[in-house]
């Protein structure tokens, strides 16, 4: 099934919930995010029942790989359970985390069948890290959570450090340094411009090319090639063979021609786009008695009808009021 760009569906992204126990300056800042904040309310909620349709019925169009992610996908109660039911789909099935609460659920997630895990991890600094995050959660929950989930049998995890200058750009050695050797695989991601409560500015973007350069400088790199055509990250393995690390230059080398990626919020709207301005809803339909047949024709027409490449456009583009990565789903 190809889109009116000529990209096939190849990952869901399924937002499990919209809330989070981080308030990450980049992506869900305090003051915007506070007390009064309206989220997905409980009767929005998808059920798993109801995730797990939406996930089987885009098997046959095209889908791959499952993307479990949030906001925080730990904070949704019986997490587990979702991950078993999904399981038994024929698809690679991942999840996006903060890690903050993975040390005590590592195992039994691996054990329900979940078979990759990216945490995300933007300093190893703890100041630095409570800067960024701006929670009481200290920054030993998640190291112990990647090293609980490597000892479940999690391999090559990989860690997410989203790249702002001059907050943590200063530390991106340091956390080369603290995984080199080890099977993780860093990749630094381009500050991007998600959502409307960042206050992004382009010169906060620290490009792709100079954190490669930075690193090269002090463990030479070789590139390596991609796993799969259309991988987002450009990888790299150290030349002495400690490892690998990948640069996500969003921002700078948009990849918008090969992307294959559709969102499902906690809410159950579909995205196509992580920078859209709004969704199509399926949870009307799911809850109206629609088919399986007519949920599937709509996703169809939704996916084929697609357009979107807003990365490429950024330099020429005012972007109207865009969803927020929490709710989207990074
Ligand atoms: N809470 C989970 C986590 O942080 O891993 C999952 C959801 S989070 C929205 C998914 C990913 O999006 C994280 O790796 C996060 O660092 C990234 N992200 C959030 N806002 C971003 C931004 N403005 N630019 C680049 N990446 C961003
Ligand atoms: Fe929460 Fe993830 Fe957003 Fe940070 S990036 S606020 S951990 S959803
Ligand atoms: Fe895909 Fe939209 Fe990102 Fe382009 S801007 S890569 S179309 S999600």
């Amino acid at each position: 099934m190809l889109d009116a760009l000529n990209r096939p569906l190849h990952d869901l992204r399924i937002s499990v919930t919209d809330r989070c126990n981080f308030r990450c300056r980049y992506c869900m800042p305090r003051e915007k995010f506070g007390a009064n904040f309206e989220f997905v309310t409980r009767e929005k909620l998808l059920s798993f029942e109801e995730i797990h349709r939406i996930a089987r019925l885009t098997v046959p169009l095209g889908v791959k790989k499952l993307r479990i992610t949030g906001g925080e996908p730990l904070l949704r109660a019986q997490l587990t359970s979702l991950i078993r039911q999904l399981s038994s789909l024929p698809v690679d099935l991942a999840m996006t985390t903060n890690g903050a609460l993975l040390a005590d659920r590592a195992s039994e997630l691996r054990e329900a069948g979940l078979t990759r895990l990216t945490v995300s991890l933007d300093s190893v600094d703890p100041d630095v890290f409570a800067k960024v995050t701006d929670t009481q959660l200290e920054l030993a929950c998640v190291l112990d959570g990647i090293a609980a989930a490597s000892a479940a049998g999690f391999k090559a995890i990989k860690l997410n450090c989203v790249v702002q200058k001059g907050i943590n750009d200063a530390g991106i050695l340091a956390i080369c340094r603290r995984f080199r050797g080890t099977p993780h695989i860093v990749r630094f991601i381009e500050y991007m411009d998600v959502g409307n409560s960042n206050d992004w500015r382009r010169d906060q973007v620290v490009p792709a090319q100079q954190i490669l350069e930075m690193i090269d400088a002090e463990f030479p790199l070789r590139p390596a090639p991609e796993n799969y055509p259309g991988e987002v990250a450009q990888r790299y393995h150290y030349a002495d063979g400690s490892g690998e690390i990948g640069v996500i230059a969003s921002v700078t080398q948009p990849f918008c021609g090969s992307c294959s990626r559709a969102r499902l919020t906690s809410e159950g709207s579909l995205v196509t786009c992580l920078f859209a301005s709004g969704g199509h809803d399926l949870r009307a339909p799911l809850r109206s008695g629609a088919s399986d047949e007519e949920l599937s024709a709509l996703i169809s027409a939704h996916w084929t009808k697609r357009t979107d490449r807003y990365s490429e456009l950024r330099r020429n583009t005012k972007a109207p009021r865009r969803l927020e990565m929490s709710y989207v789903g990074g």
